[in-house]
Formats: C-alpha cells, structure tokens, sequence
C-alpha cells in the first residue's frame, strides 16, 4: 500500500489532471476517457487494487496526453533512416520524468533514488498502456526499462550500478539488451561472439555480431553476452555479460532495420570488432564471469512477463477502435454491428482480451507473494502467459482487420494493419510462440518426473 502511494507520488499524480469518466452504463463495462483516449477497458474484471488502478489510470492518461502525440512523428523519425531521433529522444525523456525507467528499480542512494522499487505487474501495466498508444514506442520503452535497466539493477555491482543507473533512469542514456545474433536465435546459446580474456590487460577482448537489437541504432549502453574464451567449464560452453559504452572502440552498428511493424521503433545489427572491455564491466563482477546463461534465462522470464503488457495493450486498442467503428459504419441502411456475424467477433474479441489479462495479471500478482523479486515467478508461468495472450491477440488483430477489411485491413485509413503487424512481433521476440510451448511443456515434465 505504501509502495503504490508513494508510486503514484513519484508519477507525478498532480500533473495527472485531467481524465474524466463517462456517465456508467448498466453499471459496468465503464467506458473511460482519458486525453486522446476512450476505452472499455473492464476495470471490475482486471482486479486491480484501487491504488493498482491509480497507477494505471496515471500511465494511461500519459500515454494518451504524451505518446499519442509522437506517435507518427516518431515512425516518420526512424523511417527517414537518421541516428538524431530528437523526438523518440523526447518521448524517452517524458518516461523519465514520470519515473517510469526504474519502476523496478530498488530506492537506493547510490543511485540517486529513482527507482521506484515497484512489483512487475507495475511494469506490465505501463506497457500496456503505451502500446494502447504506440506498439513500437512500448517496444523501445521494454527494451531500455526491462531489458537493459532491470538486468543492471538486478545483477550489477554498487559502483556499476553507481556508474550507468541514473543516467539510463534520467533518460540521457538509452540501454539495450544483446543476446540474439544472426545464427543464434531461439538456440541463443549457440552464439559465436566470443568473449576472450587477456589477463596481462586485465580485460576481454570481444568479437562477434549480434541482430535484431531493439534501440540498437541509437543506444548509448548495451547490455552483451558473449562465450567465454577459454570456457569456464571442462564440459560445456559458459558466458559472461558485460555492460558496454556505446563510444567504446571496434563497436558498431549497423543500417536501422526495415521492418513488417513496430515503426516506431528502432532496431539494427551490433557489430564487435576486437572491443576491449575491461573486467570491472563485467555484469556484477568477477564472481558473476561464466554466469551469463543464469543471467539471460533469468531474465528471460521477467522480459516474457512484462512483455505481456504489449498485445494486451494492442488488444484493448483493437476492440475499442472496433467498437466504435461497427456502429458508425452502415452497410445495406443498418450499423454493421448489428449483423451476427460482426457481434460473434465482437464477442470473440473481448472475450480473449479480458482472459489474457487476467491471466498475465495473476502471474504478475504471483510474483508480489512474499518478495517482490525473481524467484518465486515460475518460469513456465511467465513462458505460458506470454504465450496466451500472444495466441489471444493474434486471433483478435485477425478479427479486427475482417471487420475493417476496405478502410483498415488494406488501406492504412485506420490502424488494423498496424495492430496487426505490431502484435506479430510478440510471436516472436522474447522467444518464439514454438519456443514458449516447448519450454512450458519441458517445465511441466520436469515438475511431474
Ligand atoms: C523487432 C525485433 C526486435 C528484437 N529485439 C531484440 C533485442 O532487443 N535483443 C535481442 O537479443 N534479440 C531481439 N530480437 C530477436 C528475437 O529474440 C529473435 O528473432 C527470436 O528469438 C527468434 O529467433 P529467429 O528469428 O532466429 O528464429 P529461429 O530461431 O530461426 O526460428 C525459426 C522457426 O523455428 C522454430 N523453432 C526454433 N527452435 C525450435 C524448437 N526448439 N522447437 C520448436 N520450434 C522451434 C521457431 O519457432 C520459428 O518458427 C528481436 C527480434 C525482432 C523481430
């Protein structure tokens, strides 16, 4: 209770003004108007606390007043191809502002406190609010927040933590997260790019190639696996994570990526030649070199959780566009959506975004039992959440775009097409929907045996 007063504190509450809500229909269902924002997000079924729903009400109402806003500018930003990227800049500097960068992030000195030591139902409610407005930014947002930050506020040492932290929580610096390259994907752990330690330089020499990195084209600090060289095991392959400076030498990036969705944010190649890092940039130090597999799987998890908030978001953005567009639009003198067909995908629609919330809510909730950190989160929960409500939304940006089809699915007059192709990417980052099911089903046996 007092984690979320004092979060609804440091999100600035005061400035959240302005939202208003519609006269209650039927009592429930209540549709909510925030700025630039009308939704019949259900709040009876989501469950939320009521200091819970004033926190997400304050991330909504940001992101209708803030994001939506930038939305096009920022796409138009990154299709033009340059490395400024002043407002997707601004958009991460708004974040900042409001404390969302560290909302998992402990409350502690040495990073001049601005974490907000949230749980990640938090943080999966803020992702859904932003992609509500703009997949892509939310994408960026995941990425620099959960990806880069939460892997340095939970591994790194007090003096790393010290040295990257605050400017990646102020928003000067933008963080990303380096695992995938382009023969190692789902197999992450065949990567190639090797990490070789030169003990007379007391550091490592890193070489390889990583693909698809989100933010990669702009950002400043990069959270990196690599293989160690020699390994740390007789046996098997290990890795070790490092915390690498943009400005350090033989480190590059490639063209940003042209891509099916996710406009809005940008991604591209990293490329390692000969960089030398030194062992204090070695993610929490030495005790932690020969340690990156527990560092990503671990990680993995909380990314799938968090994640969750993006198709939920893109779902609700979905079913309420829809909504209002079947009873405005008429075919043969009446609304289409009194035609039978049109409602069954209403009904479909909203069936599956209210269970795939509720799902992706409860495994938040289960990691707020007792400690508000990794473990007790089950890996297969979190692996299963992601995998519903991907499953949910695909279906449902389906539906959307048959009830659109002319105006929306083929003609980019309304956004079915880009709810459609941002939600596909959630198919496939953070692992595959193949990956997620074989994982759950793997983590399932191993429970039984
Ligand atoms: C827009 C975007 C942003 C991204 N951002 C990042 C980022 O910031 N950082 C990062 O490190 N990575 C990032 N990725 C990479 C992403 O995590 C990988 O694309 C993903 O893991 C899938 O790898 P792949 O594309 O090589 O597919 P592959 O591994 O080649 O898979 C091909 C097919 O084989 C199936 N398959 C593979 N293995 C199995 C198996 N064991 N069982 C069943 N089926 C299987 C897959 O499901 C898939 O259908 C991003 C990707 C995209 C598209």
């Amino acid at each position: 209770m007092l984690r979320t007063t004092l979060s609804a504190r440091a999100l600035k509450l005061s400035r959240v003004s302005n939202y208003t809500k519609c006269a209650p229909r039927r009592g429930y269902a209540t549709p909510s108007t925030y700025t630039n924002i009308r939704t019949h997000y259900n709040t009876t079924l989501a469950g939320l606390s009521p200091s819970e729903n004033e926190f997400r009400e304050a991330v909504w109402e940001f992101a209708g007043r803030v994001v939506e806003p930038s939305r096009a500018k920022v796409e138009k930003e990154i299709e033009a191809g340059g490395r400024g990227f002043e407002e997707f800049m601004g958009i991460h500097r708004e974040l900042a502002e409001m404390g969302l960068h560290g909302i998992t992030v402990p409350t502690e000195a040495n990073t001049e406190s601005l974490g907000l030591s949230l749980p990640y139902l938090h943080h999966l409610l803020t992702m859904e609010a932003l992609s509500y407005v703009s997949g892509g930014i939310a994408l960026s947002y995941a990425a620099h927040s959960n990806l880069c930050i939460n892997q340095i506020s939970r591994w790194a040492t007090p003096e790393q933590k010290a040295r990257f932290l605050p400017g990646l929580m102020r928003g000067d610096l933008l963080g990303s997260l380096a695992m995938s390259e382009p023969g190692a994907g789902s197999d992450v752990l065949g990567m190639k790019t090797e990490a070789k330690y030169i003990p007379e330089k007391g550091g490592y020499v890193i070489n390889g190639n990583k693909f698809w990195i989100t933010n990669g084209p702009r950002a400043d600090v990069v959270v990196v696996y690599a293989k160690d060289s020699p390994s740390q095991s007789k046996t098997k392959s290990t890795y070790t994570t490092f915390i690498i400076p943009r400005e350090t030498p033989g480190f590059s990036t490639g063209q940003p990526l042209d891509k099916f969705g996710m406009k809005s944010s940008p991604t591209c190649e990293l490329i390692f030649e000969d960089v030398f890092v030194p062992e204090e940039l070695v993610l929490g130090g030495k005790g932690m070199v020969g340690k990156g597999a527990k560092v990503l799987m671990s990680g993995l998890d909380l990314e799938r959780l968090v994640l969750c908030g993006g198709p939920l978001g893109i779902m609700q953005a979905a079913y309420d566009t829809t909504l209002e567009y079947v009873h405005t639009r008429e075919q043969f003198g009446v609304r289409i959506g009194t035609f039978g067909s049109m409602q069954a995908k209403l009904a479909n629609m909203y069936t599956a975004v209210n269970s795939a919330r509720t799902f992706a809510y409860s495994v938040a909730r289960a990691g707020m039992l007792g400690t508000y950190t990794y473990p007790p989160l089950q890996r297969r929960d979190c692996a299963a959440a992601i995998l519903y409500v991907t499953d949910k939304a695909s279906k449902c940006h389906w539906s959307v775009c048959r009830v659109w089809v002319g105006m929306g699915e083929y003609i980019n007059e309304y956004p079915a097409a880009r709810y459609l192709a941002d939600a596909r990417l959630y198919a496939v980052g953070a692992g595959t929907q193949e990956v997620r099911r074989w994982l759950v089903g793997r983590e399932i046996n191993a429970d039984f045996e």
